[in-house]
């Protein structure tokens, strides 16, 4: 058996609470907060506590799922976003840019969020873009 903990951050919040996963025989199976991160000095909310449990759920999305005749089927990720686009383009041709807008996420790295206002400026040339935070 092999156990080790590997220091990361709560994804389920912009907080950004450190903890420990517990990791035995490559499963996650524990959260341990953490005592020295400024952040949450070694506590975690109810959801931080539990966040381990989503990672192996068996009813996790794992890959993307495209809607056809009223269900979904799994498809490849350059299937997906291939998709997309298109329809996407086909949108912004038939009714400009502005009735696009995109919604950013509390739940993402300030990275991600940066990369979804820049495609929202520079490829599909609108303003439209919010997040969650200023609800
Ligand atoms: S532990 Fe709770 S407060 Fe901390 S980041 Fe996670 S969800 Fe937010």
């Amino acid at each position: 058996m092999e156990f080790k903990t590997v220091l990361t951050v709560c994804p389920y919040c912009g907080c950004g609470c450190n903890f420990y996963l517990e990791v035995l025989d490559g499963k996650v199976i524990g959260t341990i907060p953490c005592k020295t991160s400024p952040v949450n000095e070694g506590k975690l909310c109810i959801k931080g506590w539990n966040v381990h449990e989503f990672i192996q759920d068996p009813d996790r999305l794992t890959m993307p799922l495209i809607r056809e005749n009223g269900s979904f089927r799994e498809a490849g990720w350059d299937e997906a976003l291939d998709l997309v686009a298109s329809k996407l383009k086909k949108i912004k041709e038939q009714h400009g840019p502005d009735s696009i807008g995109l919604f950013a996420s509390a739940k993402i790295t300030n990275e991600e969020n940066y990369v979804i206002q820049k495609f929202a400026r520079a490829v599909i040339g609108t303003n439209n873009v919010d997040h969650c935070a200023r609800l």
